[in-house]
């Protein structure tokens, strides 16, 4: 267990785009609330300039011993990579799965609630409560295992294939973080993910696997779903979901359509984590490097913010963690917004509005 108090030593990445804008953002927020915790919060951080421009100059995104380096810290503090002169699938295994995927971060957490203050598109939504969902990306393997090739490249006669890899030991493991994460909430409801209609493997093992550990939760009620019909259900009736587990592909789509009903992207924050603790897990904002505003200084560091305060919380840090989000909360009700939230804020504007609610207690 981790004991409040200590110190935690920080790896900040900020990457491409926006990444470095909104991580700053995050740090100076962090050290803000370190510096107003009366001396119970202990924070140390150390920037990493990895990413696409490391990658333009020496072919690598991050150094040969980098993961070593990551190795030595509590956690990550990451920005996004992606760039528009580097494809993406170069830049995402180059970067991002170069990390998640040897530091063992195998589940990917992703909050959604609807936070007074931001409106949902949806009519339906007026009030926390009919929004207020945890999903569970698998994030170790499946369709994104990296499995597959093409033949013949280029003719018209080319093969490519993209293998979803499903091991039992992976995924029995998402499976128990998903119905921890479940019986630790209220309404300990877990929403079991599939396409097991369509594909007769992969998905009918994740069903098995998740009847087997079901077993071991009777307090947790579970139901499955489709993740046709769970788009469905995430628009008609939000109100029913509670905690979602799905695999690496299909939650990677839920959850962006998950930020978009809680009012942006922006404000989305994201956890991989290593449940077993035996690396640090990587805390990040769900958007990407969004260039179409980067260096505009419109970014909206919200994202930033609330995976800050989730990595407090990762790291023991609870009171610290609920008082970032009371102060991210606050500049919400007063609607304290960059564009993408309908305002005329900057990155620096909500920072500083972050940090006044912070020094006022
Ligand atoms: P990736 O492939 O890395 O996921 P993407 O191009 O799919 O990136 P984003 O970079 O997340 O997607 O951007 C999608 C849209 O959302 C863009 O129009 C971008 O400007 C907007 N957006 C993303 N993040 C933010 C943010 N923090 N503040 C304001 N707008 C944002
Ligand atoms: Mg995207």
């Amino acid at each position: 267990a981790v004991r409040p108090g200590t110190r935690h030593r920080i790896a900040t990445i900020g990457g491409d785009g926006i990444g470095p804008e909104v991580i700053q953002a995050g740090v100076k927020v962090l050290h803000t609330l370190a510096h107003t915790s009366a001396g119970t919060l202990d924070l140390d951080f150390v920037d990493f300039d990895w990413g696409s421009d490391l990658y333009k100059r020496t072919g690598r995104f991050l150094p040969q011993d980098g993961l070593d380096t990551l190795r030595q810290f509590d956690a990550i503090f990451f920005g996004s990579v992606g760039a528009p002169d580097v494809p993406d699938h170069i830049s995402l295994w180059g970067l991002r799965l170069a990390i998640c995927q040897p530091l063992q971060q195998y589940a990917n957490v992703r909050p959604t609630r609807l936070i007074p203050g931001i409106s949902s598109p949806l009519r339906s939504v007026t009030a926390p409560s009919h929004l207020d969902w945890v999903i569970i990306r698998e994030n170790s393997e499946g369709e994104y295992a990296g499995h597959g090739g093409r033949s013949h490249s280029g003719h018209d006669h080319e093969v490519a294939t993209e293998v979803s890899v499903f091991t039992r030991t992976a995924v029995r493991r998402i499976m128990r973080h998903a119905f921890a994460t479940a019986r630790s909430r209220p309404r300990k409801t877990l929403t079991v993910v599939t396409k097991s209609n369509a594909q007769r493997y992969g998905l009918v093992m994740w069903d098995d696997v998740a009847l087997e550990v079901s077993r071991d939760f009777p307090d947790v009620h579970m139901d499955r779903m489709l993740v046709d019909a769970m788009t469905v259900r995430m628009t008609m009736h939000p109100q029913s979901i509670d905690t979602v587990v799905a695999t690496n592909l299909h939650a990677d789509i839920l959850s962006d359509l998950a930020a978009a009903l809680a009012g942006s992207i922006g404000i989305a924050p994201t956890a991989n984590l290593d449940p077993t603790r035996a690396n640090p897990s990587m805390f990040e904002p769900i958007h990407g490097s969004a260039f179409d505003i980067t260096g505009k200084g419109t970014a909206n560091p919200v994202g930033a913010f609330w995976s800050a305060a989730m990595m407090l919380e990762w790291l023991g840090e609870a009171d610290s963690s609920a008082r970032l989000m009371r102060a991210i909360e606050r500049i919400c009700h007063q609607a304290i917004f960059t564009p993408d939230l309908g305002g005329k804020c900057t990155t620096d504007d909500v920072t500083e509005a972050v940090c006044n609610e912070l020094r006022r207690k």
